[in-house]
């Protein structure tokens, strides 16, 4: 017999799923718009402003999505056949259907995890990049790193990592662009300003519709130059918008909300501390991602679906995921929810 669910469902699987709030919808209702096509949008506008001052770039760019930013940087770096490094699962690597070879025309290498969970180590970039090979060899452009690493269980590279990362990318003449979808979760755990963990890199891309809870958006940062080259790009992938300021409206009032996120840690840690007190051999979380080894991963997020938490399995568990819609008794339910381990 089935236990019926207690309350409204507790929807872990990502933090994409929250919904926009009342005070975020009424920025969204009277926000001031422009056509972003034709002459610009004022609120476009301000958005990029304040997330190019936020990560330190000269320019920045509102894309639709994190997807969307990743694909116009490389079709900016790249050209066709140009092999681009990014560490082992990375989001650009297995979760963009292919697009980076599609339509960025890129050879895609992954590189190991040597300096911890989601890192490589500045030695990696050295040992794939070998100048001064044959006229046949393939030529090394672009290292996109992803800070937090989603694959990984949301781990950061430190500001020290990442320094050396760059390091290492520029003196092999790569340019670097950072995947940051959960940079703000990343700065947010280290206790440092987005800024210095994008410094260096030469183009970022940073989601406003993950933990920061707007409805659509991400930003794409980088030089004047760059930008305008990847405002080309994004009217070609039809990514353009008009009145994109109902949009950046609710971009604007999800950077208010940086310093929240250090909540949904707490609970991501609260609920590996309650589950690996019940027996399950959870690691603790380093941001906002939980991930629990279980032997049925589609099993158990059915039996979990049933009493109304909604997980997602991976290869080898159940990833859960909090945010702004997931509350400290939503946790608690989601612990007690957890049949014991087999
Ligand atoms: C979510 C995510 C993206 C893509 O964002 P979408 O808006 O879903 O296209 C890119 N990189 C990472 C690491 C992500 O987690």
């Amino acid at each position: 017999m089935t236990v019926p669910p207690v309350g409204p469902p507790v929807d872990l699987r990502s933090d994409t799923v929250t919904r926009p709030d009342a005070r975020m919808r009424a920025a969204m209702a009277s926000a001031e718009v422009g056509d972003d096509v034709l002459d610009g949008d004022p609120t476009m506008r301000a958005l990029e402003a304040k997330v190019s001052e936020l990560l330190g770039t000269e320019d920045a760019l509102w894309v639709p999505s994190g997807s969307m930013g990743n694909l116009i940087a490389l079709c900016v770096h790249l050209e066709r056949g140009d092999r681009f490094l990014a560490p082992d699962r990375a989001h650009i690597l297995d979760l963009e259907a292919g697009t980076a070879a599609w339509l960025a025309g890129g050879m895609p290498r992954a590189l190991p995890w040597t300096a911890g969970p989601g890192v490589p180590d500045p030695s990696d970039i050295s040992r794939a990049v070998a100048p001064g090979g044959p006229y046949f060899a393939l030529r090394d452009r672009l290292l996109c790193l992803e800070n937090t690493h989603g694959a990984a269980g949301g781990t950061v590279t430190t500001a020290s990592q990442h320094r050396r990362l760059v390091a290492a990318a520029h003196d092999s003449g790569l340019l670097v662009h950072l995947d940051g979808a959960r940079l703000w979760n990343a700065a947010s755990a280290l206790g440092v300003a987005p800024a210095v963990l994008a410094e260096g890199a030469d183009t970022v891309q940073v989601c406003l519709s993950k933990g920061l809870g707007a409805p659509v958006g991400s930003v794409l940062a980088g030089s004047a130059e760059f930008v305008r080259q990847a405002r080309r790009v994004r009217k070609m992938l039809g990514g353009g918008v008009r009145q994109g300021g109902v949009l950046a409206a609710a971009g604007l009032v999800a950077l208010e909300r940086q310093d929240r996120l250090a909540v949904d840690h707490e609970h991501a840690l609260l609920l590996a501390a309650g589950l690996a007190d019940r027996g399950w051999k959870t690691a603790p979380p380093q941001t906002n991602i939980v991930a629990v080894p279980v032997h049925d991963p589609a099993g158990t997020v059915a039996r979990l679906g049933q009493v109304g938490i909604l997980t997602l399995p991976t290869d080898t568990g159940v990833r859960m995921i909090t945010h702004c819609d997931v509350s400290r008794h939503d946790i608690i339910r989601t612990i007690n929810a957890f049949p014991p381990p087999a």
